[in-house]
């Protein structure tokens, strides 16, 4: 139809310009993305970018190859947690030397909500008023965060007392539960953008909230780090984790983060005590004392093949402001947005639509959009199949992250006439996008 190439013009040329403007268009050449392929999962997993190419030869070959365990000296192998860390704290608005990287969010989460129930239970004593014992988060986090609070639980209730409980309640209920059952918190335990429908808590105003009645804080930043403007130390926030295979590009299964403000470090004590937490680890003395600073979070030996390549990943990061990376995420997830709806408009109503499944506004969500349809898995199988990789969240969304260093305006309107088609056309009922993968 005439008016429907008319509007492709439009876009294409709206598109073009939105390209042209763009002053971080050019990292795109710093990944080595397939041809042909829209990539909008970079909020699941990162791509490979050159520079971490390049790092993973040089740790095996060079550094693990030639030098062998001299490089834990030579190569610096052994601050590598800190070294990482320090980056990661710049794109976080945390201090230096308060944030490690280690293990995963999952492990991470483990040791820091112990550590601030131990920390709560001194400050009871202090007061001389009753253990907290309820950790509040939200019924809509993501599993691990919660299940990680129902494994401690296990592990900490085996006597006759209850000396731990998840109180999970729906997000719009979280102030009212804080005021309600302030005394009762130990942790406040949150994700910041939710990894379903990308809405965005307000960090600080729920901080101080916390605070003001006695609970400590622990903010999950995985959909966060990287992309958001973030001001942990600015807000007093507690705890925070994090991951770094998402937007920070790390690769797959790349170490985690962990963050711990740096007025809680002298009194933390954390249960994975294990030896590179010590402070002296090549002492190798009987009894366990912690590092007095970050380095108490680590456990064992870190993954140092994985920590190289996520910390050359992370120099494209030094000569952007998170600030811009936010304000282009938001671009090209406004621009996706109105490209389906225009796209959507020009063609009579399509009977089994999608609809959003978010806030409508992006500057309101995290870097995604997320719809629903009661065939979103089949419909993320057949995006796939055309080049467009994103993916879906049970049981009925489709998800497409806007990761901004690589991620060009073009890409978006294409992204947006090719699923707009698939819905439109019914592509997805090809029995072979039906067949569910381990992984979706
Ligand atoms: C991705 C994600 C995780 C993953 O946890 P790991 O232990 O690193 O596998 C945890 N929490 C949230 C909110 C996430 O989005």
């Amino acid at each position: 139809m005439p008016s429907n190439h008319k509007l492709a013009a439009d876009l294409l040329a709206k598109a073009k310009k939105l390209n042209q403007e763009d002053p971080l268009a050019s990292f795109k050449s710093e990944f080595l993305l397939p041809q042909n392929v829209i990539y909008v999962d970079g909020n699941s997993l990162g791509p490979l970018s050159k520079a971490a190419k390049n790092r993973a030869v040089e740790v095996v070959e060079q550094q693990w190859g030639n030098s062998l365990i001299s490089s834990w000296n030579v190569h610096d192998w052994i601050n590598l947690p800190t070294t990482v860390g320090n980056k990661i704290a710049k794109l976080i608005g945390a201090a230096p030397n308060t944030v490690i990287c280690c293990d995963s969010i999952s492990v991470n989460l483990f040791k820091l909500l112990s550590a601030a129930l131990l920390l709560s239970a001194k400050q009871a004593a202090d007061d001389k008023t009753d253990a907290r014992t309820l950790i509040l988060s939200q019924k809509d986090n993501f599993p691990t965060d919660l299940y990680m609070v129902q494994g401690l639980g296990q592990l900490l209730n085996s006597g006759t007392q209850t000396k731990l409980e998840l109180m999970s309640v729906d997000s719009k209920d979280i102030t009212r539960s804080i005021e309600e059952h302030g005394h009762r918190i130990a942790v406040l335990m949150l994700t910041h953008v939710n990894f379903r429908n990308g809405d965005i808590h307000d960090l600080q105003a729920l901080t101080e909230l916390a605070h003001a009645k006695g609970i400590l804080v622990l903010w999950d930043l995985a959909h966060s780090a990287g992309v958001l403007p973030l001001a942990l130390e600015e807000c007093e926030v507690d705890f925070a984790v994090g991951c770094t295979y998402k937007y920070l590009n790390g690769g797959p299964g790349a170490p985690g983060f962990a963050y711990v403000a740096e007025r809680l470090l002298p009194d933390l004590q954390q249960p994975l005590s294990g030896w590179l937490g010590h402070k002296k680890p090549f002492d190798f003395e009987h009894d366990y004392e912690k590092a007095a600073g970050i380095e108490q979070l680590l456990c064992g030996t870190p993954s140092i093949i994985s920590m190289s390549v996520l910390d050359a990943a992370l120099d494209m990061f030094e000569t952007i402001s998170v600030s811009d990376l936010r304000a282009k995420s938001i671009a090209l997830n406004d621009f996706f947005q109105s490209c389906v709806e225009q796209i959507n408009a020009s063609y009579s109503p399509s009977d089994s639509p999608l609809v959003l499944a978010c806030n409508e506004q992006a500057q309101m969500r995290g870097s995604q959009i997320s719809y629903k349809h009661p065939h979103a898995y089949a419909i993320c199988q057949a995006l796939i199949s055309e080049g467009v990789i994103s993916d879906f969240r049970s049981p009925d969304i489709l998800r497409i992250g806007f990761s901004p260093l690589f991620l060009h305006f073009t890409d978006m309107l294409n992204a947006a006439l090719i699923l707009t088609s698939i819905v439109r056309t019914k592509r997805y009922t090809q029995p072979q996008f039906l067949i569910k993968n381990k992984v979706t």
